[in-house]
């Protein structure tokens, strides 16, 4: 069969590309080795958030926002059901002064974030003790309660603008004639378009492999796990962040949704175990319970809970934790989208619509090319070199200052 496009992974990234490119009147065949949505994407905790690192990602999640909120009106589909609101605490001086200049340089970035004292952050959040914050910045932003929701909605989507999805058909080759790109080979047959579109997740590397395209990424290891309902849990509670710890509280399903980003996390490289998929991924909760100590007396909630969920997936880093997104150098025809950097699941929204423009239209609504694969053309880094420093960014997501 021929299309205009082939993407290779049907995750957040895929989903969201395929439906915009199909909007744009493309041919399009998705593909996956599973089932769709059935990877990291669904294991996401379904958080959105403003505050980010550089004017473009700021650009990105704005965008992402005011796509979650007209979902309907944009796809024709029922949205996933969110709620709203974002507490980022700071509990030491170091860290206080971090956030001022964080909700500084949003709002510059054309952010909506404001700095709220603890009464207000109280008055919104009324579980959250108080007396020991130094500063906490409130925005509007949303989190999607079953993350699944979302992807379901992107899979209507799909379907109703005509993509081709093939499921349970791993893609095993790019094929090529010189350095272009002709098509895909999957378990299922031959696949031929100019375009592919590498969004395959912890597995993306390998994908590109097979084109001789190297991908400098590294999946590491995330989790979370939600409490059995707790009195006094609204779901339209906002979520909150505490820096000093990194560890992110949302209401969900009745209970409270923890979730932490490990001092000396797990990277986890699925070529290296045959047949690998996410429900296989090794857990370890005492490493959450761990955490949750840390932001126990802010939360007296989480003292006493049982748990209803503990799940977990791969982030897909990179050494300067900025997205993979854009063509790739010497390969014509191949463009990535991975490198989510712990932010794929919000993100997705903004960037399958901008990566479609940019591959259909030539020139993107928002400028991508600081997350063009060409930055990394030159880099002569070991896998060991690479692991330690995607490793960093991983542990430094809450605060890249130390
Ligand atoms: C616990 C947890 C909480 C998170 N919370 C948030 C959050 O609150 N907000 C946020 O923005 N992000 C969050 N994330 C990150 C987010 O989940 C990821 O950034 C996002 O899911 C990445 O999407 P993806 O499409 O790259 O990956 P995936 O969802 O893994 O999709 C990749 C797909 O590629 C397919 N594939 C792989 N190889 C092949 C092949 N050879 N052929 C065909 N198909 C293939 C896979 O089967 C898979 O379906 C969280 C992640 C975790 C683990």
């Amino acid at each position: 069969m021929t299309y205009d496009t082939i993407i290779i992974g049907a995750g957040a990234f895929g989903l969201s590309l395929a439906f915009h490119l199909a909007q744009k009147a493309k041919r399009v065949a998705l593909v996956d080795r599973f089932h769709a949505a059935s990877q990291t994407s669904a294991r996401a905790a379904g958080m959105f958030k403003q505050i980010q690192s550089t004017r473009t990602r700021t650009q990105i999640a704005v965008l992402s926002i005011h796509k979650l909120q007209n979902f309907e009106k944009e796809t024709g589909v029922a949205p996933p059901v969110f709620g709203i609101g974002s507490l980022m605490i700071a509990r030491n001086p170091a860290h206080a002064a971090y956030v001022r200049r964080e909700v500084e340089q949003a709002n510059a970035w054309g952010a909506n974030v404001e700095l709220v004292g603890n009464a207000e952050a109280h008055r919104r959040m009324p579980m959250l003790e108080t007396d020991n914050l130094l500063a906490a910045a409130y925005s509007a932003d949303p989190f999607v309660q079953e993350p699944t929701e979302l992807l379901r909605a992107y899979l209507d989507a799909c379907n109703t603008h005509g993509v081709t999805l093939i499921e349970n058909s791993p893609a095993t080759s790019i094929n090529m004639f010189k350095n272009e790109v002709r098509g895909v080979t999957t378990v299922k047959g031959e696949l031929d378009a100019p375009i592919v579109i590498d969004a395959a997740g912890a597995w993306a590397r390998a994908v590109s492999l097979t084109a001789n395209a190297n991908l400098p990424i590294v999946p590491v290891r995330h989790q979370l796990y939600i409490t059995h309902p707790l009195m006094g849990v609204d779901s339209q509670m906002p979520m909150i962040r505490f820096v000093d710890s990194a560890v992110y509280v949302r209401p969900s399903r009745g209970g409270l949704m923890v979730g932490g980003f490990e001092a000396d996390p797990m990277p986890l490289d699925p070529r290296s175990r045959e047949n690998f998929s996410i429900e296989q991924m090794p857990l370890d909760f005492s490493i959450l319970e761990k955490q949750t100590t840390t932001i126990q007396d802010n939360l007296p909630a989480l003292r006493d809970t049982t748990i209803q969920e503990h799940r977990g997936g791969l982030f897909t880093m990179t050494r300067d934790g900025q997205f993979l997104a854009g063509p790739i150098p010497n390969v014509r025809g191949l463009w990535a989208l991975t490198g989510c950097n712990g932010s794929g699941y919000s993100s997705s929204l903004a960037l399958g619509q901008v990566m479609a423009e940019w591959i259909v239209d030539g020139e993107p609504s928002i400028d991508l090319s600081e997350f063009s694969p060409v930055r990394f053309r030159n880099s002569n880094l070991t896998d060991k070199e690479l692991t330690a420093a995607c490793v960093w960014q991983y542990a430094h997501y809450y605060d890249p200052t130390t």
